[in-house]
């Protein structure tokens, strides 16, 4: 049955990205583990796949992304190879917020996957509470000068397009924080892979910006609007995040209704147990409900209806029913469940990510219980 919201031209994305996915990333998988993650070959394969750039050709529809989330969470390979796709989110804060020349300057190489992009602005001792910041970005002449470093993140080793969040002035707090465009190679920047459980052949990164200078042109919007950027992506981030929590519990949840039939114990089959056949059922719910909440949002979103409350709800409730779902699909394998080369295992491990990133569920709690208090 057609999913609710969902036009031919979207089904027909999926399609692309499914068939991608099966033949550009699954049989590589060994590949990049080797290599250490994912190359540049692949950025440019997605690139002429037409997955690079959706913010720009998707008309500023963002069912496209959430739909290439839902399919990367569905890629069991994802869960060792990480977000890898979805950094290309960051085009949204270019395509809305970046200057004519900015935009005539990087937009065709992202679409080619000759510019991959990251979000730094996480740093080693400042994470949810983001305006403590210490990172700062300071004039000088017609440049900027950037100093600090910045931790978890995402396509952080890999990228070399850089909207780095700094502070322009520090002494305006949440208010001083601009977003700075740096390509990677200017001097001054290094960056290296965190090695993590979960994504192990994923881009966490962290990075280091000594001295760096980059023209003033390279400011993104204007001084001080850091905050109203990142803001204007939250709702997005949110959706994309849940669709993969979709992606993944449905394909978990497929690969163990598989197992237990065909697992015997006690001569009989496992799903045979009431036990497993109630667990199933309970899995199957909680799928359907995020099913149907992914779904609403997006057409909320699209209508301009879906709040700030809303996109923390379904961060909440989605990152959490993966993790559930997740843990009882490994606990149907058995032994067999923790094996590293079983991929339940590994998206065992992946699931745990999403309760901690783009706002912890703590987070999430606190912007939901500040409407109730009003
Ligand atoms: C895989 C991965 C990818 C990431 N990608 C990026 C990226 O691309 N760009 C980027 O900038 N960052 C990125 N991050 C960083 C991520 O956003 C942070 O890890 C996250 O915001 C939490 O910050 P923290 O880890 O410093 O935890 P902390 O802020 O130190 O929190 C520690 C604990 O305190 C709790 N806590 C904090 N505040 C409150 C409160 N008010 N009430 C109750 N409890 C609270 C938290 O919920 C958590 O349990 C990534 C992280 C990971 C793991």
């Amino acid at each position: 049955m057609a999913r609710m919201g969902y036009g031919e031209e979207h089904e027909a994305f999926r399609r692309t990205v499914r068939t991608f996915l099966d033949r550009e990333h699954e049989p590589y998988l060994k590949h990049y583990e080797a290599a250490g993650g994912l190359d540049r070959e692949f950025w440019r394969k997605a690139g002429q796949a037409g997955l690079l750039g959706l913010a720009h050709t998707g008309g500023g529809d963002f069912t496209f992304y959430a739909i290439m989330s839902e399919e990367l969470g569905r890629t069991p390979g994802t869960a060792t190879t990480g977000s890898s796709l979805m950094a290309d989110v960051a085009t949204y804060i270019l395509v809305n917020h970046g200057s004519d020349a900015q935009k005539d300057k990087y937009l065709a190489g992202i679409l080619t996957g000759a510019w991959t992009q990251a979000m730094p602005l996480t740093e080693p001792s400042v994470g949810s509470d983001a305006t403590a910041i210490a990172t700062t970005a300071l004039r000088d002449g017609d440049d900027y000068v950037i100093n600090g470093e910045k931790y978890f993140i995402s396509n952080g080793s890999g990228a070399n397009l850089l909207y780095v969040v700094a502070k322009t002035d520090p002494s305006k707090g949440g208010r001083g924080m601009s977003v700075i465009i740096v390509e990677a190679d200017t001097p001054g920047v290094s960056q290296a892979k965190i090695p993590m459980i979960g994504w192990r052949q994923g881009d966490t990164g962290a990075l280091n910006f000594d001295n760096v200078r980059v023209p003033a042109s390279n400011l993104l919007g204007v001084e001080g609007g850091a905050m109203k950027i990142l803001m204007d992506t939250f709702l997005e981030d949110r959706i994309q995040i849940a669709a993969r929590c979709l992606g993944a519990a449905s394909r978990a949840f497929e690969l163990t209704l598989d197992y237990v039939k065909e697992r015997k114990v006690f001569g009989q089959r496992v799903i045979d147990f009431q036990n497993s056949q109630f667990v199933l059922a309970e899995c199957r719910a909680d799928i359907k409900i995020t099913e149907t909440m992914v779904d609403t949002a997006m057409i909320k979103l699209r209508n301009g209806e879906f709040t700030f409350e809303d996109g923390a709800i379904l961060k909440l409730w989605a990152t959490q029913m993966e993790g559930r779902v997740l843990d009882k699909c490994v606990q149907l394998f058995g032994g067999a469940g923790l094996m590293d080369d079983n991929p339940i295992s590994r998206m065992w491990t992946a699931a745990r990510i999403q309760r901690i990133y783009a706002g912890t569920d703590e987070l999430q709690k606190v912007a939901i219980a500040r409407g109730l208090m009003q």
